[in-house]
């Protein structure tokens, strides 16, 4: 008697670890790996983010306007930033947290949190000008390129997730995981308490030089997680191509190392063959195996969509979308001479219209890249607001725009 209960409950035991849930299979495979490139070269495009450079909050309020465009509430959450590196005032920064929160249908305190971190350096190797170039497309545009594209998924496909998801991407990550101390500080703090249930950090996501029927991950372990670690690895065998290497390597390394310290469970996916371009001016975004990538984030997803949208709590439908919502983002707000923004999902027949505070058209052309980056010469006009009209199909997009000079 007694072993039969054994049998009978080891084949239940078996039927729940290999249940494969085909509406993961199916949204996993709705994440787009030229969405997934767009992301690193936008990201790259500030040419750098580096911790200490003047346009930090330039990249922060990028962040903050794609993460709202997916009907996530975004807060930016500012801490100062002091090290000692650097003898004068300029070592003491205001540093920008990016907090995105997709409210939980009933479980809403607790939460499941996507972490990835945006500042880059690129000071190996004597590399002189990393002030002002460090592209860190793989360190970590990668890690935050796979958190937007989760975004959108979520938002497209209309997922609402049963507990609070949370998206951080933190600041000066690389002064000694500055941001995650910041954020995990405030939210122990009890005006802040939150039940995290989990942490899923990205960071470094990119970089894969094998062939697809031997790709390997780092799956980085934290000695309270096991049953987070045990789904990260069942997960990359049903949903991906991927083969973890499980380690505990490296897990002081990155962002989920601080929420470890004050007892929240984590786990950390990063590439397993270290990319040679690693903090140096060479780690651009032509480095980046896409496909690869793409499997990371099909595991990410997965993990997100089991503890935050199912889990012991229950499954929730999803509605089918119907056409695609268009994201304008502006690269350059406010702009001098040139306003750059970027696209998605525009038809090719989109138009722009550039108008006066009083309402006068001032500049109508055809949109020349509905997917991607356009550019507006705005040398003529003067310092003032202006409104920028995107017109795609039966859809609208109207955005404020400044010239400073
Ligand atoms: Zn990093």
């Amino acid at each position: 008697m007694k072993r039969i209960i054994s049998l009978i409950s080891a084949l239940f035991f078996l039927m729940s670890v290999s249940a494969q849930d085909n509406t993961i299979e199916n949204l996993c495979n709705k994440i787009n790996q030229d969405s997934l490139r767009q992301n690193v070269i936008e990201l790259q495009e500030f040419s750098t983010r580096y911790a200490y450079s003047p346009n930090r909050k330039q990249v922060a309020e990028y962040l903050k306007g794609r993460l709202e465009n997916y009907g996530f509430e975004v807060v930016i959450d500012s801490f100062l930033l002091q090290t000692g590196w650097f003898p004068t005032d300029a070592d003491t920064l205001w540093q920008y947290n990016v907090i995105g929160e997709k409210q939980g249908l009933w479980a809403q305190d607790t939460t499941i949190h996507l972490t990835a971190h945006y500042d880059s350096r690129s000071d190996m190797e004597g590399f002189e000008d990393y002030f002002n170039f460090a592209p860190g497309a793989d360190d970590n545009a990668s890690g935050v390129a796979a958190l937007l594209e989760i975004a959108r998924i979520i938002n497209q496909e209309n997922i609402q997730p049963i507990k609070t998801l949370v998206i951080d991407f933190f600041a000066a990550e690389e002064q000694g995981l500055r941001g995650s101390w910041d954020r995990i500080e405030k939210i122990s703090t009890p005006f802040w308490k939150e039940d995290i249930k989990a942490v899923i950090n990205l960071d470094m996501i990119g970089y894969c030089t094998s062939d697809s029927t031997d790709y390997v991950f780092d799956l980085i372990t934290y000695n309270n997680s096991s049953e987070l670690t045990q789904m990260a690895s069942e997960f990359a065998e049903q949903y991906t191509l991927l083969t973890p290497n499980q380690t505990t390597e490296n897990n002081y390394a990155s962002d989920s190392y601080s929420f470890y310290s004050y007892g929240v469970k984590c786990v950390f996916l990063m590439e397993h063959e270290f990319t040679p371009h690693y903090h140096t001016e060479r780690d651009v975004y032509t480095t980046i195996n896409y496909h690869f990538m793409r499997e990371l984030t099909k595991l990410a997803f997965a993990l997100t969509y089991e503890c935050g949208v199912k889990n012991d709590y229950a499954t929730v439908s999803t509605k089918t979308p119907s056409q695609p919502a268009i994201e304008v983002v502006l690269l350059t707000n406010p702009m001098q001479d040139n306003l750059r923004f970027s696209c998605r999902n525009l038809s090719s027949n989109s138009k722009y219209t550039l108008f006066s505070q009083s309402s006068q058209i001032l500049k109508q052309a055809r949109i020349e890249n509905p997917n991607g980056i356009n550019q507006i010469d705005c040398q003529d006009l003067n310092n003032g607001v202006y409104f920028l009209q995107i017109v795609s199909e039966n859809q609208t997009i109207t955005k404020k725009i400044v010239v400073i000079r």
